[in-house]
């Protein structure tokens, strides 16, 4: 070993206590933050450095090695904090944050080659017939540069064919390059729209705000439709002149081909895009040209927030309110929490778009954290839609039917007047329940404590948590009756059949996750309705956020109160999102909107406010009704999840904790108790809440917490920090 050996320590990606000292032999270079190859037991792993090592720590001669130091740039410093920051109040591992950011380890090693062409020095073999197409190829070759195959075919306007002919006849050289993928850069300087003034005004106030190059939190509050893209745009166009990159959070990627074309329209290039559709050498490139500054800008899901970016110098989070930004499995963590923490440790602007802003966010604005740019109006001429409520205690749709008269009605004009509309059900699949009729057996999922749901198209019964299917079964599994299931409660599916009892004309179009599977599947569809071969949308969440229809003037929300049942903490707050959400897709062009939301319950806060437009007075009652409960955004919660296959040690676990549970002024613990969905995946589970007020330190008290108590091997605790779902 020699002696000038630096000892260092490497974060690993994997869920253990903390980084672990290596030795940087002589002549190896490199910085904190550099990956690297290590030895671990009888294995090599990649990880990252991390400092300094323990001078006091174990013996130097104990060390083992770095092995290599890995041809791509460091992690940048601002992900190495957001990783410590993400362990200290998500209370994971490190390692297991860190392994958010090196989820492509194929991005680590030197980029592999493919072949390109480039033109001879001599003129082309003379057997060669030289065609026009040929001839192109040579022309364009000609210049020196290697290209791919398909880069050559496309300037010269020929198929690879031509090119791999040339080649193999020596007219053409080939060349291995570095695979390092096409990322063209967007554009800045060519200007956006007119902007109206209130665009204007809170264009210049978020300019102002990346003039100032330091961190700062905008929120960008708009009405749906008044152009809260076209204003952010202008905040990118800025950072991209100052030569830096930009992050967009969108809580649906793979549905957004809209806002790709206006970006692409805009900023004339694609941005480049991360979320699960890409293919595995689609992420490698696209990674690695994050990290090598290539990538301009880019657009993703939750996941692109832990790319390594060497110079970002904005995010935008759209959707912010979205309830999808929080990851549920594995570390629990608020994407759009972790953003602004990511802006921070970045010193950079940050960007929160809504119509309609969580009430964290309100809170934050209100108390001066954050700054907030309202847009009132809807872009041009188009007004926001009218809201009715029909109360189906009273408009009653009839006997195993969901669609009230009035809103059939309303489906029946709009379709005559060439219009588009859509039908609003957070259900997918035919039925919610299958049931006896003669003994009363309900059917449901081996795995989980839930119905399994009936799909008609697959014929067969689904549990929506753990993906178990099965056909459905010819007679009853409790009293052997033939003939007796019946359906119970309404999906998409059987509102499609039920519409086409009253509009048998119409082109109906279900759009939920079973009909949609990728991007290029939501770009068919976007154009389907673009160029009206669709009359009538009938879909799920999916179908609530983003889309610009100018031709669907009319929503029918079929069961406003679904999302109230489970009546957790934020059940209105979320309804109320999701509704105006949904209502915003109507009248976006010229024609004005109608809105229905069917209900049992017309007198409800959330569905009276939703009716008079009236989003400051529910914010508020919201706010304050919070404010008693010490709920967030006043209090702060997290959860412990105590899961084993073994519902005897779950049990005896969960006692545990509530045994051990801290006792202090302003902390208030719920459970333990057996959760909503008490089996999942085969898994006992039972839940315990911690309140605490906003000075508590959530964190420090459930350390101690989790440390009083042993958690055996074949249990598993997982801690929600800032829990969205208490299921
Ligand atoms: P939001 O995101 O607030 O719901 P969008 O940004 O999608 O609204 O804008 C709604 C529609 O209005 C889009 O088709 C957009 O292109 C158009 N639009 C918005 N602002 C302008 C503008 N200043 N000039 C022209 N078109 C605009
Ligand atoms: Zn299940």
């Amino acid at each position: 070993m020699g002696q000038t050996a630096r000892r260092v320590k490497v974060l690993l990606p994997l869920p253990l206590a903390g980084a672990y000292d290596y030795l940087l032999p002589e002549g190896l270079d490199a910085e904190t933050g550099a990956f690297v190859r290590v030895p671990l037991g009888n294995r090599v792993i990649n990880g990252v450095i991390w400092g300094p090592g323990d001078e006091g720590g174990v013996a130097a001669e104990k060390l083992k090695e770095i092995e290599a130091v890995l041809p791509v740039p460091s992690l940048p410093e601002a992900n190495r904090s957001m990783v410590d920051w993400m362990a200290g109040y998500y209370l994971c591992a490190p390692g297991a944050a860190l392994r958010m950011m090196m989820s492509v380890p194929a991005a680590l090693e030197p980029p592999p080659t493919k072949t390109a062409y480039r033109g001879i020095d001599a003129s082309p073999p003379g057997d060669i017939k030289l065609t026009s197409a040929r001839r192109r190829v040579l022309e364009v070759a000609g210049d020196g540069f290697a290209r791919s195959a398909r880069a050559l075919g496309e300037e010269a306007g020929v198929t690879t064919g031509v090119i791999k002919a040339l080649a193999s006849k020596g007219a053409l050289e080939t060349v291995a390059i570095p695979d390092l993928g096409r990322f063209e850069a967007p554009d800045p300087s060519s200007s956006g729209p007119d902007l109206s003034g209130e665009q204007e005004d809170a264009a210049n106030g978020i300019l102002a705000k990346i003039a100032a190059d330091d961190f700062s939190v905008s929120v960008l509050d708009g009405v749906t439709g008044s152009g809260k893209t076209e204003v952010y745009f202008e905040a990118i166009a800025a950072v991209l002149k100052a030569g830096q990159q930009v992050l967009v959070l969108l809580p649906e990627i793979s549905l957004s081909s809209q806002w790709l074309s206006r970006f692409n329209a805009r900023f004339g290039a694609m941005p480049a895009e991360w979320h699960s559709d890409l293919s595995p050498p689609g992420r490698r490139r696209t990674w690695r040209a994050v990290a090598e500054g290539r990538v301009r800008v880019l657009v993703g899901a939750r996941s692109a927030l832990h790319l390594p970016f060497s110079n970002l110098g904005l995010i935008v989070v759209d959707e912010e309110h979205e309830p999808a930004f929080k990851q549920e499995d594995g570390v629990a963590y608020n994407a759009r929490d972790v953003a602004i923490v990511r802006a921070h440790k970045g010193g950079i602007p940050i960007i929160l778009c809504s119509a309609t802003p969580s009430l964290e966010t309100v809170l934050n604005v209100a108390e001066g954290r954050y700054e907030s740019f309202l847009l009132q109006n809807r872009h041009g001429a188009a007004v926001l839609p009218s809201t009715e409520i029909i109360d189906i205690t009273k408009d009653k749709p009839g006997r195993q039917k969901w669609v009230s008269p009035v809103l059939r009605d309303a489906l029946v004009e709009t379709l005559k007047a060439g219009e588009q509309s859509l039908l609003f059900l957070n259900r997918r699949g035919y039925a919610p329940l299958t049931l006896c009729r003669t003994c009363g057996h309900r059917i449901a999922c081996p795995n989980c404590s839930a119905w399994l749901v009936e799909h008609r198209f697959t014929g067969r019964l689904q549990c929506h948590h753990c993906g178990y299917a099965a056909r459905k079964p010819q007679s009853c599994p409790e009293c052997g009756d033939t003939d007796s299931f019946a359906a119970c409660g309404p999906g998409v599916e059987r509102l499609q059949e039920e519409v086409s009892q009253f509009l048998p004309d119409a082109r109906v179009e279900l759009v939920t996750s079973d009909t949609i599977h990728s991007p290029a599947e939501a770009a068919a569809f976007v154009s389907r309705m673009q160029n009206n071969e669709v009359d009538l949308i009938i879909g799920t969440q999916i179908i609530a956020k983003g889309f610009h229809f100018p031709n669907l003037t009319l929503v029918g929300v079929v069961d406003a109160d679904l999302g109230l049942a489970g009546g957790d903490l934020r059940a209105a707050e979320r309804t109320f999102q999701l509704m105006q959400q949904v209502s915003g897709r109507a009248g976006r062009g010229e024609q004005p909107g109608r809105v229905f939301l069917q209900t049992a319950n017309p007198a409800t806060r959330v569905i009276q406010a939703l009716s008079k437009g009236d989003r400051d007075g529910f914010v508020e009652a919201e706010l304050h009704e919070r404010q008693l409960a010490v709920a967030p955004p006043y209090g702060r919660l997290a959860a412990l999840i105590i899961s084993s296959h073994d519902e005897g040690i779950a049990d005896n676990l969960a006692a545990a904790f509530g045994r051990q549970a801290p006792r202090s002024d302003g902390l208030l613990i719920l459970g333990p108790a057996p959760a909503p969905i008490s089996l999942l995946r085969g898994r006992f589970r039972r839940r315990l809440l911690l309140r605490a007020e906003r000075g508590v330190s959530v964190q420090k008290v459930l350390t101690d917490w989790l440390s009083r108590i042993n958690i055996p091997s074949n249990a598993r605790v997982q801690v929600d920090v800032d829990p969205y779902s208490f299921l």
